[in-house]
């Protein structure tokens, strides 16, 4: 039976919750644990497919289809193990399934109330799944003292108590704020936090107490006098030159060695952390560096573009590179040639990151179009590649070209589908249905062509399993005249109908492509095309 990690927040939102969980998560799987991560957000969406990167980041999506938080990115990029649908849950689907229970009769008699039917829904949710693995990780979003926190901290009270002695773990994340004026750092808002905690009936075994300045041993203990831990159990957690040292730093602080006795595991192997003192290496010792100009709509938050951030420091791993990013928002671009010469000019190589909608559309497809006719490398992903194939089109005399998301269009290019074939058989959909929940959705098999480029980054290989998360695909139709146009359609859907990858022969290196590589890149296992894609721009960086 595994055993159980509940991960809680306190005194302030973005504490890094997320990453601890991960870092975690990491620490014991180093010490050859098999673990999974799992989220409870509070909110009511069913998932957080409809909502606004600026709302909560970019939506994560996994294999087998589920738009999650962002947070499941962060371990699967930490762990390898590669997140699925039952690893998120949030208050909107525990009580869809309710109501749609209740409607059906299923409770006949009963009142349906938080306690027992939600809290039991957020239990089975926690216990279900459990394959042969060591160690569950449970993060719960939000802060100690939400409201719509509640019904999940009473879960965990309830868990705590259901499951053997020493089978479940608090680890609680708090504050300790340095007040410069005073000079010092106060314990205050942790000991309030704990009391909340407690008062909810969960007293936290470990406290991770996130800090600007190193915490002292008097501070320590003063923590665990209030808190009711040990001190050894008062783990400081200071602000990290980059997330890759987190691993490292919490192991050294004693987190995992901590959490194991918390356990009462005495016997634990040591963690093999040669794949982190490897990765952190890569990171703080770059041999060279290069600028990509990331051309995209959510250029305000970085939170929007998590994965492929990361995904490009991979890529800079891979090529013992430091990789500098240049945020550019596409709107600037439309119908301004000068702007886009000098924006672009400078950058190693130009992305075109997936995004939703019109706007900044065209400041896109002007983007690619410099890439083409500059030789500079250029990579689209999903919206991105949509972008290519329209610049194409242009380019080859079909002016009209552009995408039916942004409205009526006589030269469909790329156009909604309705209907595309998964391992299950025909999926369906309406053209003017339910937004959530209706894309093209999860891990699709891509045939590529075993001469390609794409093939030869891919190691060779002629089929790849990508994830994707998309409405509209580039219209198959178009195929020759893009062809003739120098564009090739490397990569297709097995059954030859949905364009998968394009890429230009004519070019040093240009690519697009339909999903999202960017969701499977670890640092420690960098994804194929962007570490090909940073290869390519440490090229141009010594042209320029
Ligand atoms: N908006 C485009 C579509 O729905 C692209 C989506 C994306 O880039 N993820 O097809």
């Amino acid at each position: 039976m595994a055993r159980y990690i509940f991960i809680t927040g306190g005194v302030v939102s973005s504490l890094g919750k997320g990453l601890m969980a991960a870092s975690l998560g990491a620490l014991l799987q180093a010490r050859g644990y098999k673990v999974r991560i799992r989220k409870f957000d509070p909110y009511l969406n069913v998932d957080p497919g409809t909502m606004s990167p600026y709302q909560h980041g970019e939506v994560y999506v996994t294999d087998d289809g589920a738009e999650t938080d962002l947070d499941l990115g962060h371990y699967e990029r930490f762990t390898g193990v590669s997140a699925r649908q039952s690893d998120n849950i949030t208050s909107g689907r525990v009580y869809q399934d309710i109501i749609a229970k209740e409607r059906r009769g299923d409770y006949l008699g009963a009142t349906v109330q938080v306690i027992p039917h939600v809290t039991d829904a957020i239990k089975n949710f926690a216990l279900a799944d459990q394959d042969d693995l060591d160690f569950i990780l449970c993060e719960i979003g939000g802060t100690v003292g939400d409201i719509e926190s509640l019904p999940f901290m009473e879960a965990i009270r309830q868990l705590r108590n259901e499951l053997e002695p020493q089978q479940t773990l608090s680890v609680h994340v708090t504050l300790v704020p340095y007040i410069a004026a005073a000079g010092e750092l106060k314990t205050k808002p942790t000991q309030h936090s704990v009391r909340e905690l407690a008062s909810l009936g969960i007293k936290p075994d470990v406290l991770l107490c996130r800090a600007e300045h190193p915490l002292p041993d008097s501070e320590r203990q003063k923590i665990a006098n209030f808190c009711n831990v040990r001190k050894q159990a008062v783990i400081p957690a200071l602000d990290a030159p980059s997330i890759y040292s987190v691993p490292l730093q919490y192991h050294q602080e004693g987190l995992d060695a901590e959490v194991l006795r918390g356990f009462g595991i005495t016997d634990a192997p040591e963690p093999d952390l040669a794949a982190w003192n490897d990765v952190t290496d890569r990171y703080f010792h770059p041999e060279g560096e290069v600028t990509i100009g990331v051309v995209g709509k959510y250029v305000g938050l970085q939170d929007a573009y998590k994965s492929l951030n990361e995904a490009l420091v991979h890529g800079g791993m891979a090529n013992r590179v430091k990789v500098n990013i240049k945020w550019i928002d596409a709107e600037v671009f439309e119908g301004n040639d000068e702007e886009i010469a000098a924006k672009l000019e400078p950058l190693h190589a130009i992305l075109v990151p997936g995004g939703f909608g019109e706007r900044g559309s065209e400041g896109k497809i002007a983007s690619v179009r410099f890439a083409r006719e500059r030789k500079v490398p250029f990579l689209g992903i999903c919206l991105g590649m949509q972008m290519a194939c329209i610049e194409a089109a242009r380019s080859a005399g079909h002016d009209a070209a552009s995408s039916t998301e942004f409205g009526h269009t006589d030269e469909p290019v790329v156009g909604i589908i309705t209907e595309w074939m998964t391992a299950e058989g025909l999926e369906k959909r309406e053209a003017g249905g339910d937004l959530g929940g209706t894309m093209r959705l999860g891990a699709y098999e891509a045939r590529l062509d075993g001469n390609s480029h794409v093939s030869a980054l891919y190691g060779g290989t002629t089929s790849i399993s990508e994830r994707h998360r998309h409405r509209y695909e580039v219209n198959v139709a178009y195929r020759d005249a893009l062809e003739s146009q120098g564009l090739i359609f490397s990569g297709m859907s097995p059954d030859g109908l949905l364009p998968e990858i394009v890429e230009r022969p004519d070019h040093p290196w240009f690519v697009g492509v339909q999903f999202h590589p960017e969701l499977k890149s670890k640092p420690f296992d960098p994804h194929p095309l962007f570490s090909g894609f940073i290869e390519a721009a440490l090229h141009q960086s010594r042209l320029v």
